[in-house]
């Protein structure tokens, strides 16, 4: 089944703004909500709605989704809590039946079948030239990572020893808090305090972890970023990130930095802006340039009677176009210099010019 743009399921624009979408997201939920909305679909129709809003709603996901397209479903909740208690809780006493439908442990925990936690991501910044994003940039770079202890095997404990069961826990590695508010009663799952919510107690910690079980290692990787890309991008290299407790990956996203360009301005659609300085002379007589690209130098022909003002274009010489073909152009934007200090030659020259000028208009 092929996945419906977010923004078309939430009914709103491209450009909408946060309380836009918030409205919207708002409406729907309150008609396609299952415990009102009993209509076979409905139940489908929410989580959709859901998962949308929880991606639009946040901007770092909102950005990454207009780059990027579709994340998965654990992807969208995550982190989102926030955004949805935002909303539930100005429709009084609503949370509660949220909760009850997505579960008391959260999002993405029961409903989806991502009972298990992800671990961190790692944000690495990418500078780029220019030239590099009219190439697309390969780097290796080292990510510092935590990963299971190679001495103990992750189970914190020295050579030898066992980890035995904590008992407050009871092995389980949480416990279980129950608030009790107005309308609702909650039960509040956190991290047994005793063993940290390994569910284990070490007697003798591993000597190379000191018992977390985990080291941080240095992990090659190479990271390809695709030409055109635009500063502020992010791309999201699956699995690289840190490990959790239950061992799954967080991702690595990989900032995109474009650094300015000392002689290219860059504007929409890989158009590239240069300003060529240039003679009043040159304008009236014609002339030729060279000027120099992204991949080397081209020359610009300046047709006779051009005006001060006027844009050329070097076609197919700018950047690639990011999510489409070809590449755009550089707009050569000509300068016209007055000169500030005249010879006496170049003056009477230019007097006679202005005579002729004169003369001519007379006529
Ligand atoms: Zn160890
Ligand atoms: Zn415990």
């Amino acid at each position: 089944m092929s996945k419906r743009d977010y923004y078309e399921v939430l009914g709103v624009q491209k450009n909408a703004s946060k309380d836009d979408i918030k409205g919207a997201y708002r409406k729907l939920a309150l008609k396609y909500h299952p415990d009102r909305n009993k209509e076979p679909g409905a139940e489908e129709k929410f989580k959709e709605i859901s998962e949308a809003y929880a991606v639009l709603s946040d901007d770092e996901k909102r950005k990454r989704y207009d780059s990027y397209g579709h994340v998965g479903p654990e992807e969208a909740f995550r982190g989102s809590e926030a955004n949805f208690e935002e909303v539930f809780r100005d429709m009084g006493g609503f949370s509660s039946i949220f909760e009850q439908f997505f579960g008391r442990g959260g999002f993405g925990s029961d409903l989806f079948g991502f009972g298990r936690r992800k671990g961190r991501d790692l944000v690495y910044d990418m500078e780029m030239t220019l030239e590099d994003v009219l190439r697309g940039k390969k780097e290796e770079v080292e990510v510092p990572r935590l990963e299971k202890c190679g001495t103990c095997g992750g189970t914190g404990a020295a050579d030898g020893a066992k980890p035995r069961k904590c008992s407050v826990c009871n092995g389980r590695g949480q416990t279980q808090r129950v608030y009790n508010q107005r309308f609702f009663t909650s039960v509040s799952v956190e991290p047994c305090r005793t063993c940290q919510g390994r569910g284990e107690i070490i007697d003798r910690p591993c000597g190379a972890c000191k018992g977390t079980g985990k080291e941080r290692r240095m992990k090659k990787l190479k990271i390809e970023v695709p030409p055109g890309v635009e500063d502020g991008m992010a791309m999201q290299l699956r699995g690289e990130g840190e490990e959790s407790e239950s061992g799954i990956p967080g991702d690595l996203i990989v900032n995109i930095r474009v650094k300015p360009h000392e002689r290219f301005e860059r504007l929409e659609n890989g158009n590239l802006l240069f300003r060529q300085g240039v003679r009043f002379t040159d304008l009236a007589l014609g002339s030729e340039f060279k000027i120099p690209t992204l991949d080397g130098s081209e020359k610009l022909k300046i047709q006779q009677g051009t005006q001060p003002d006027s844009l050329i274009r070097l076609k197919g010489k700018g950047l690639p176009r990011y999510g489409a073909t070809g590449r755009g152009d550089i707009l050569v934007k000509l300068d016209v210099k007055v000169p500030g200090r005249l010879n006496d030659r170049q003056k009477s020259l230019l007097k006679e010019l202005e005579r002729e000028f004169d003369a001519e208009e007379k006529r």
